[in-house]
């Protein structure tokens, strides 16, 4: 996730505030992961927060973060503002928004101006950043490629980039994305050509599947539908968000009487029909997975309809997306994936080695920090810096790049606590913590007993119990269970009259006699929760 502070002078802002999605198999829970905003809460200041894109993980974590700090101003340009205010609406907040336009300086905190840099990348309207800093200019690139035909002809603007280079700038961070990848990424135009071929002579529905945000991507399928007389119908919510969203603004271009909806989809015959969806990730919620198990109220599929899957996968979500395949055949249709067709049906919004290079050499930057990846994807970006002559620094979370004027940069290591808050809801405030997280890992894999106990305050002496009720522990029958309950009452004996006074000692005892009802070595042993009660 993104989320970088910048300071300079008595300023600081944020350029991005993005959130991570957990991994779906180990997530336990958790829905969202957001940064942990302690640093700004301890620094007690911040002037702006500046947005590159409306992705995800650039936006996503702005609702958590203006609950923190509600007046701060957020800076964007139109369609990164549409999709947060939508994003902000849905968590039920406001905030001042400042809409930003290419070329276009303005000054936030006290006198820190800045510049958005028009760049091409996956979603419209993305923009890098010019700051105009205390120790000189620093150039953030935020996502982008280098697309010489990009759909909606807004390219990079190298002009301005070669300019700022000519001016000398201090600091570059650049996307690191696709850093280990040679020569250069195709245009999203050629996917659009790709998908527009493939769709000529289908004789059933087609279902064309993508992210939503890519409106670029969007428009291209358009396209394949108005040169093949189909309508479109769009399912899934955020399908629909985005796509609205695109017509707002004017941003998607089609004849009148395009668009059908869902419910009167059925009324047109197979041939007639383009469906745009989401869930090419194999997203169990999607639309694309409630046609592939028949589930879906208005639409079925059938055999002789073509689904197109345009987009890559995400590292983790191959087993879910293959599954879903898999439903999609057994219904007859034909499935199409970036990974099995020779043809382009997706192109990464990310910059590879040629443009990377091309960037650093526009900017000849004094300092150069990769930014966006991992770490080896970092280290592949610096030493691509390296050899374009720059100096690379590489920076991992918490770390912090420190900017002199006329001076060489430094890093300083974890200078910064930086951390993650695990939200198990996405309108959650707490923080599920990594203490209950490591208990519904062993929930997860052990289950757990709770263990009863009565016991004379006086005394000690056990008055009833110890009982056990146990949640998805394996083995459990009877006689584990009076096993279980016999090595607990054998524990507790070996305590002293005084010792079973002691809560602790007790729990622990009764915790120590269960646990050893299974064998270490052969068995998984339950968690266990005893209740100690005193009359
Ligand atoms: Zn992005
Ligand atoms: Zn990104």
């Amino acid at each position: 996730m993104n989320c970088m502070v910048v300071e300079s002078g008595k300023s600081r802002i944020l350029v991005d505030c993005g959130l991570m999605f957990p991994n779906a198999e180990q997530a336990l829970g958790v829905e969202v992961i957001t940064p942990d905003f302690s640093y700004l809460q301890k620094a007690g200041r911040l002037d702006a927060v500046l947005l590159t894109h409306g992705h995800e993980d650039h936006v996503g974590a702005l609702p958590y973060l203006l609950r923190e700090f509600p007046q701060t101003p957020v800076y964007g340009t139109r369609f990164t503002l549409a999709v947060v205010k939508e994003k902000l609406a849905e968590h039920g907040i406001g905030a001042s928004f400042n809409e930003v336009v290419p070329h276009r300086r303005a000054e936030v905190g006290e006198h820190l101006e800045f510049e958005p840099l028009q760049v091409p990348h996956s979603i419209p309207d993305a923009v890098g950043y010019a700051l105009s800093t205390d120790a000189g200019l620093v150039v953030h690139t935020g996502d982008f490629k280098i697309d010489w035909s990009p759909v909606d002809g807004k390219l990079l603007d190298v002009r301005r980039f070669a300019e700022l280079g000519e001016q000398g700038v201090a600091c570059l961070l650049s996307d690191s994305t696709n850093a280990e990848r040679e020569g250069t990424t195709p245009s999203e135009r050629e996917v659009g050509e790709s998908l527009v071929r493939i769709c000529a002579g289908v004789r059933g529905r087609i279902v064309m599947a993508m992210f939503a945000s890519n409106v670029h991507r969007v428009q291209s399928a358009l396209r394949a539908a108005v040169a093949q007389n189909r309508k479109v119908v769009t399912l899934g919510r955020s399908m629909e968000t985005n796509v609205r969203l695109a017509l707002d603004l004017g941003y998607l271009q089609f004849p009148p009487d395009l668009f059908v909806d869902p419910e009167a989809a059925a009324h047109f015959p197979p041939r007639d029909l383009l469906i745009l969806c989401t869930g090419a990730q194999g997203e169990p919620r999607s639309a694309l997975a409630r046609l592939a198990l028949g589930e879906h109220p208005t639409v079925q599929l059938e055999p002789g309809d073509l689904v197109i899957l345009s987009s890559s996968v995400i590292p983790g979500n191959e087993r879910a997306l293959a599954n879903l395949i898999d439903h999609l055949v057994r219904r007859g249709c034909q499935v199409l994936s970036a990974t099995s067709s020779a043809q382009l049906l997706h192109t990464s919004g990310h910059a590879c080695q040629g443009e990377q290079r091309m960037m650093i050499d526009l900017i000849r930057p004094r300092t150069f920090v990769p930014i966006h990846g991992e770490y080896r994807m970092l280290a592949a970006h610096a030493r691509l810096a390296e050899q374009a002559g720059a100096r690379p620094l590489v920076a991992e979370d918490g770390d912090a790049v420190e900017l002199r004027a006329n001076e060489a940069a430094s890093l300083r290591t974890q200078a910064v606590s930086v951390g993650r808050r695990y939200l198990d809801a996405r309108g959650a405030l707490a923080d599920v913590g990594e203490v209950a997280l490591r208990d519904r890992q062993l929930l997860a894999e052990t289950g757990m007993l709770v263990c009863l106990c009565v016991l004379d305050h006086k005394s000690g002496e056990v008055v009833r119990g110890p009982e056990l009720l146990g949640k998805g522990v394996a083995g459990l029958d009877e006689s584990r269970l009076s096993r279980a309950r016999q090595l607990s009452l054998e524990a507790l004996a070996e305590l002293s009259p005084a010792q079973r006074t002691d809560h602790g000692l007790v729990e622990e005892a009764l915790r120590r006699g269960v646990r050893s009802a299974w064998s270490k070595s052969l068995e998984k042993r339950p968690m266990v929760m005893p209740v100690v009660i005193e009359m």
